[in-house]
């Protein structure tokens, strides 16, 4: 029999250092959800709906890859430790200027999540490398999906009528539970 101890020691846990990240990381996606939900709140005091519902579909999925962290960390026995989430920019010159830092932030998070798997792969941590594959994917389609607003704002200029447009559209995106929260 082994001592309660022992079965711990023999069990795959991931390492301090990779505890210690995957909680930054839950941090990150709270701050990430805390930036689209200004972003919202700004957008409605603009009077663009659409782009408002984007960003507040936006902050929920954020809050799904959170818990998805969350989730993992609770699955390998160790404590989650919530952090202050710092401060968010209030107010953006316009929609254009919130999709450049959207897709600038989502840059950040692409570097973070390959650090993360950096990370996971020096330590031969390959219950952390599974996990971060969906990430990985993920964050593929929200650089596409922030670049191509980019693009179509930019090319919009001051159109109103495009930009009218282009709020409509995004008025009818919804929100769908990340897949890795459905099972
Ligand atoms: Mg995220």
């Amino acid at each position: 029999m082994l001592t309660d101890k022992q079965f711990k020691n023999n069990k795959a846990m991931i390492t301090k250092n990779m505890r210690k990240a995957l909680n930054e990381q839950i941090n990150a996606e709270l701050w990430s959800a805390y930036l689209y939900l200004s972003m919202s709140m700004d957008a409605e005091a603009k009077a663009l709906r659409g782009i408002a519902n984007w960003f507040f579909v936006q902050w929920m999925e954020e809050q799904d890859h959170a818990r998805i962290f969350q989730n993992y960390l609770n699955e390998q026995g160790e404590k989650v430790e919530l952090k202050a989430i710092d401060r968010v920019p209030l107010e953006w010159k316009d929609a254009l200027e919130m999709f450049r830092d959207t897709l600038s932030h989502e840059k950040d998070v692409t570097a973070m999540i390959h650090n993360l798997m950096k990370m996971a792969m020096k330590e031969d941590d390959f219950e952390t490398m599974s996990r971060l594959l969906w990430f990985v994917d993920e964050q593929v389609e929200e650089e596409r999906s922030a670049e191509d607003l980019v693009k179509l704002l930019e090319a919009a200029g001051d159109d109103f009528s495009i930009i009218n447009e282009i709020d409509g559209r995004l008025a009818g995106r919804k929100y769908n539970k990340a897949s890795p929260l459905k099972q």
